[in-house]
């Protein structure tokens, strides 16, 4: 082969290479990830469930090399103490949060849905008692009820069951490239099989109150005596729980890995 041929060759090669490193960074790295797939599960407990999904497009990352450096020290140092390094794992790196806003308010509308066999106003109060368990949290977010959905941060709804019929509650978050939240859905389930009776009150409070921890950002703790601990038998965020979201707000939102 001579050597312009080899030349050619290796020029389409060097162009075939950029032109797929372009397009891998043009495709949306939409990323769904169950985080309760390799969940632990008490026996008998209902499991609460986690999908994070996004980011919706890719932008910039907004944190540079020292900063990124400088946040996975602190992670590192903080191990113990809190647990954002699941939240890493299911988001390729990302730490994914709702973007800091004057007043702190993240928006929650409830979506009744009484056409949702069992569906009662309880369940309203239910999921109301969640939101107030993170209502003195010390990053100092401040959840409202509103009344529009299409203004909300975050929608809950509710269904008969979920897809995994164990789960009684699934958190989505879609999060810009810069690991900035859009909107985030949760769907509480009633049951977790059609003759079932509808879920206790304790346990339908307890599941809201982990899936706003979801929606606020948080991924599962391996301790069972945090709130995010995937079948956790507590009602209120720990300390540990707490100390997370502080963190996790006090950390610019973004890739942690270098590009
Ligand atoms: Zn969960």
């Amino acid at each position: 082969m001579s050597p312009r041929i080899l030349g050619v060759i290796a020029a389409v090669l060097v162009a075939l290479i950029v032109l797929s490193r372009a397009q891998r960074q043009d495709a949306p790295a939409a990323t769904v990830i169950n985080a309760d797939t390799d969940a632990l599960v008490t026996a008998g407990a209902p499991t609460q469930g986690a999908v994070v999904r996004g980011p919706d497009s890719i932008g910039t990352p907004s944190i540079d090399l020292l900063a990124r450096l400088a946040i996975r020290r602190r992670l590192e140092r903080d191990r113990g103490r809190v647990y954002l390094d699941s939240l890493l794992l299911q988001t390729d790196s990302t730490l994914v949060r709702w973007p800091d806003r004057a007043d702190k308010t993240i928006r929650i509308a409830l979506v009744a849905d009484t056409t949702v066999p069992g569906f009662t106003p309880a369940l309203l109060d239910h999921a109301r008692a969640g939101m107030a368990a993170w209502q003195s949290n010390e990053a100092g977010l401040q959840l409202r009820e509103v009344d529009d959905p299409l203004t909300a941060d975050i929608r809950v709804e509710w269904v008969t069951m979920l897809p995994d019929s164990a789960q009684l509650g699934l958190t989505e978050i879609s999060w810009e490239g810069n690991g900035s939240a859009n909107r985030a859905r949760i769907q509480l389930a009633l049951r977790t099989n059609p003759d079932s009776q509808v879920v206790p009150a304790a346990i339908a409070r307890r599941v809201a109150a982990h899936e706003f921890g979801h929606a606020l950002g948080l991924p599962h703790s391996p301790v069972d005596t945090d709130l995010m601990f995937p079948s956790s038998p507590v009602a209120a965020p720990s300390r540990r729980d707490q100390a997370t979201l502080l963190l996790l707000y006090a950390v610019p939102s973004g890739p942690l890995k270098d590009p």
